[in-house]
């Protein structure tokens, strides 16, 4: 079965793919569209990324195509409707990477709200016992928390804050009976019930702006937000109004609309914490992802069948 790969991964899977199966690296092509339309008929298994995503026209271009096995859990960027349209599967990696990803989320959630990164740059600039003082910090412990997306990676976020005696809450399009957290029937209404209100669900057509400029208002002037799942499931341009107008307290982001580029009145904006992009970014979890990426590979070419399908 030939493999064709879209982009650079780590350097353990470059090797792997192409020791193991000869893989075609797409990204080493000078002309890639060109190639697609000569040889887009030789695949029959595609490997890329939450990242690099997989769009209808590269799909179009591989007439063969039975499944595409992508690093991340995230697949807003890959073209689900075109793969289903035509019956090829898809695997992510899912699980392994959610508790990084919601270490991230409280880690985020403390520093926008105790101000730990702002107080790293005013100790570096040397105003420690200087006239300007640092500013108050809001207690996390005990607050509200809701959590748009109550998924593996919202619930485990719900598991940390309950360690710091947090009352929590979620919306998600379907209750989840099975658990004991508050449902809030819409997102508006989450918001203006919660301190933080903490993004979790996927990206994508079907949540993009979710969070806007009324959601942001309900969150109010002591709520912050963060988001640890897709800047598009965030109207950006709201959320910078939102501070401006000191219509919410702050806000952590790890992901953004345009990444890597981030609004200027963000970059300046102390009360705003910005990461790129780290949700899932430890060697170990990166490792997993890795190994499960190469056993949805292998577990199609030798039976058949996806490890982790996407349902
Ligand atoms: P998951 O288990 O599928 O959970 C997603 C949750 O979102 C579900 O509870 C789902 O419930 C809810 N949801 C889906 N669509 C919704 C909508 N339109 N409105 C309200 N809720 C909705 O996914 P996960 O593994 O937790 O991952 C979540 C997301 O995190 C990923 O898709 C990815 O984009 C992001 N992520 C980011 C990083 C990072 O580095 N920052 C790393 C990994 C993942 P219902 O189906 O009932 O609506």
């Amino acid at each position: 079965m030939q493999i064709l790969q879209i982009g650079r991964l780590s350097n353990d899977v470059n090797q792997h793919l192409e020791r193991q199966y000869s893989a075609c690296a797409l990204w080493q092509q000078t002309q890639s569209g060109e190639f697609l339309q000569q040889s887009g008929a030789d695949f029959e298994l595609v490997v890329t990324s939450a990242a690099y995503g997989l769009n209808a026209a590269q799909i179009a271009a591989l007439p063969n195509l039975r499944a595409v096995c992508s690093f991340g859990v995230g697949y807003d960027s890959i073209d689900v409707q075109a793969l289903q349209q035509r019956g090829i599967a898809l695997s992510n990696t899912p699980d392994v990477l959610t508790d990084c990803v919601a270490d991230v989320a409280m880690g985020m959630l403390i520093d926008v709200s105790r101000g730990i990164s702002a107080g790293d740059r005013y100790v570096r600039a040397g105003l420690w016992g200087s006239k300007q003082r640092f500013g108050m910090g809001s207690r996390v412990s005990g607050k509200k928390l809701g959590i748009l997306g109550l998924g593996r990676i919202g619930l485990a976020i719900a598991e940390r804050a309950q360690g710091f005696k947090m009352h929590i809450a979620y919306h998600n399009r379907h209750r989840v009976s099975a658990l004991d957290y508050a449902y809030a029937d819409t997102l508006q209404d989450l918001a203006a019930w919660a301190d933080y209100l903490l993004v979790a669900c996927p990206g994508g057509a079907a949540t993009e702006h979710l969070v806007d400029a009324a959601v942001l208002q309900a969150l109010g002037e002591h709520g912050f937000l963060i988001n640890i799942a897709r800047g598009s499931v965030v109207d950006e341009a709201a959320l910078v109004q939102a501070l401006a107008q000191n219509h919410i307290a702050g806000a952590a982001l790890d992901v953004f609309e345009h990444e890597p580029n981030i609004p200027a009145a963000l970059l300046q904006d102390e009360r705003v914490v910005l990461t790129p992009h780290i949700g899932s970014a430890t060697r170990e979890t990166r490792m997993d992802m890795d190994a499960l990426l190469l056993q949805n590979v292998a577990a199609f070419i030798n039976k058949g069948q996806l490890l982790t399908p996407v349902s």
